[in-house]
């Protein structure tokens, strides 16, 4: 274990959890998350894989216990099976308690064994709904039995997955319960979020924005919603569904402050640290690796990145208003 002393903000807040933005590239283009005619980072700018692991590496010595690689679509990198080899010596050691992807799952049926292999236990696969149709019209061309094909793989080879759905109002909005019953019913937890105003993707969000406490209100007339205590060291507040004893979440960033226990950090493909997913703050750590082999400097780095944390994020969606807080996408600072 680590002799050196773990990366505290100055809130008192200790960073645990890091995601790490492994492409901004993605193989779908999901209407809430992406503009159509996307145009993605020259290779150049990107992390090699190398440097992934040694910037991954410093936060684990500093007291990083859970890393979770996303994108962009994080099973479009090539070598991302090879990443999750090499990461896994943390796991081996100890030190990473555990290693986790959020995936599209469009390419999981590929990738599930090999995954599995490098000590992935659970993986998000984002899933907005079960209707064919609506699935490419929200993705622009998904095709869902490739997602459906690609958990069933992951469940095969021992790895658990957790849904995610994003609430979009006249999207999916009368599907919501339908999909409980079929996650809860295959054994998945699922988790809804809120869409967060990030990137420009050509549509005014309001117009889809559903705040959780409404979904959660309706589902809480006809199901028994048991708060749980349970985390997964994410923001998501979870129930007990009682009807179908599975587990429900919700990610509420625009109704709730969820900032006061963040333990988490977020790294770009470009290497920019974001400290917090809502504000423009970030240090450079790609400058850093490339400049120096030195350890001591990007520890030095991951110090003083730290210590400018902020409070929280300034999320907020009204109509008529610019309904873009952050304009960088999703899937640039990882989801
Ligand atoms: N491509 C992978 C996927 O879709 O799971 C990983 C990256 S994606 C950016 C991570 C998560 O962010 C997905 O669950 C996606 O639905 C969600 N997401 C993307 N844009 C969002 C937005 N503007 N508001 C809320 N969630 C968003
Ligand atoms: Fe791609 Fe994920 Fe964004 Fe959809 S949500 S466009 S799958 S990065």
């Amino acid at each position: 274990m680590s002799a050196l002393p773990p990366l505290v903000d100055k809130f008192g807040r200790q960073v645990t959890y890091l995601r790490v933005s492994v492409t901004d590239r993605c193989d779908l283009r999901c209407t809430y998350c992406m503009a159509e005619d996307m145009e993605f980072l020259p290779r150049k700018e990107v992390l090699s894989l190398e440097e992934i692991d040694r910037i991954a590496s410093a936060f684990i010595r500093r007291g990083v216990r859970k890393l979770r690689l996303t994108g962009g679509e994080p099973l479009v990198r090539r070598g991302i099976v090879g990443l999750a080899e090499r990461l896994s010596r943390h796991l081996d050691s100890g030190a990473l308690e555990e290693l986790t992807l959020t995936s599209n799952g469009n390419q999981l049926a590929k990738h599930a064994a090999g995954l599995a292999n490098a000590g992935v236990r659970r993986i998000n696969v984002s899933l907005d709904t079960l209707d064919a149709d609506r699935f490419r019209s929200i993705t622009r061309w998904g095709d869902i039995e490739r997602v459906k094909e690609g958990i069933a793989a992951a469940q095969a080879a021992g790895i658990s997955v957790k849904i995610n759905a994003v609430a979009l109002r006249h999207v999916n909005e009368d599907e919501l319960e339908s999909m409980m019953l079929w996650a809860h019913g295959a054994g998945h937890d699922l988790t809804f979020i809120e869409t967060m105003p990030m990137g420009d993707t050509g549509e005014d969000r309001a117009n889809h924005y559903l705040p959780l406490s409404v979904v959660r209100g309706r589902l809480a007339e006809r199901y028994e919603l048991t708060p749980l205590v349970y985390s997964t060291g994410g923001p998501a507040r979870y129930f007990q569904v009682e009807e179908t004893g599975g587990r429900l979440g919700f990610i509420t960033p625009l109704t709730h402050n969820f900032c006061e226990g963040c333990n988490r950090v977020r790294l770009t493909a470009t290497g920019q640290l974001y400290m917090c997913l809502g504000q423009e703050d970030r240090a450079d750590l790609r400058a850093v690796v490339r400049a120096s082999e030195d350890e001591g400097m990007l520890d030095a780095a991951l110090d003083e990145a730290i210590s400018r944390k902020p409070k929280g994020h300034d999320f907020v969606i009204e109509r008529g208003a610019s309904s873009i807080s952050t304009p960088r996408h999703m899937s640039f600072t990882g989801g």
